[in-house]
């Protein structure tokens, strides 16, 4: 069987830029790095708290109803998905002076200058990478551990990594508060993968290549799907899904995306 990889590249620009993530290395936000408590109880923010409950973004409900009905007006429709996203608090993943917005479909800065992603992205690409009950599950690019806690109400097993060991252990800690025991954060340098527990049914990457890293291809199980965004520039990326066929790979165009880069090496921090 060939490993070859087939080269992929973007087919044209994309005309219009929906901006989906926000990133890159220069837009590190200090605020988002301070040692803040987290939330703990789900859908609860209750700073700005009457005594009905309300909140001046609205009640509790409501405001589910709202990041519900964002993710569907995007395109979120796979009832599992969606269920899964239900179940997982974004607030317990976003730190500081940004946590009042974790309910909103938007980017969020998080330690070590790097981005929670937009809820209906996170909420497009688990879509895509039709996660099964069985599978085995890697995702590169741990983040603040948002989708990898979403992957794990929907597959058998998760492991993450991320080239920093700070954002590994936050969000470590989260999942283990959380209950999630299917789910591992390691410090790898995402590129070559984790050749350990390889080959994995799905492959989830969150950070941007310029091309899908062979390692990645080779972790992939025949019949396997990984999900990743690719471009040259940190402007102009493509989410692509590729399939690993019996003889190679398929590749499938989905959306224009905005991710941080996926940097060699390990972090400093
Ligand atoms: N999935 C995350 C968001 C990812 S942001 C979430 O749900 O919050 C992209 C992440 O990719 C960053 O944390 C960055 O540190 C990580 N990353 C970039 N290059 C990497 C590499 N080579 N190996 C592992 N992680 C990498």
């Amino acid at each position: 069987m060939s490993l070859r990889q087939k080269p992929w590249r973007p087919k044209a620009p994309p005309a219009e830029q929906p901006a989906s993530q926000r990133g890159g290395q220069d837009d590190r936000q200090e605020g988002a790095q301070d040692d803040e408590g987290l939330m703990d109880a789900p859908w609860q923010d209750t700073r700005d708290e009457d005594d009905n409950g309300e909140t001046r973004s609205g009640t509790q409900a409501e405001r589910k109803m709202r990041f519900l009905f964002a993710l569907r007006s995007h395109g979120v429709t796979d009832s599992r998905v969606l269920r899964a996203m239900e179940e997982v608090d974004r607030g317990r993943f976003v730190k500081g002076v940004f946590a009042s917005r974790a309910y909103d479909d938007m980017p969020l800065p998080i330690s070590c200058g790097q981005t929670i992603s937009q809820p209906s992205v996170v909420g497009l690409m688990t879509q895509a990478l039709q996660v099964g009950p069985r599978d085995t599950v890697l995702e590169i690019g741990t983040g603040s551990g948002y989708q990898a806690a979403i992957l794990s109400g929907l597959a058998r097993r998760v492991y993450t990594v991320d080239r920093w060991r700070r954002l590994s252990r936050e969000a470590q800690d989260i999942f283990t508060a959380m209950g999630l025991t299917n789910v591992t954060a390691l410090v790898r340098d995402g590129s070559f993968g984790l050749p350990d527990q390889a080959p994995f049914d799905r492959i989830l990457v969150t950070a941007a290549a310029e091309d899908p890293p062979g390692p990645l291809l080779a972790q992939l199980k025949p019949g396997g799907i990984m999900v990743l965004p690719v471009g040259q520039s940190d402007t102009v990326q493509q989410l692509i899904r590729v399939k690993r066929l019996e003889n190679g790979f398929d590749y499938e165009e989905l959306r224009p995306v905005r991710f941080v880069p996926l940097v060699e090496g390990l972090g400093n921090e």
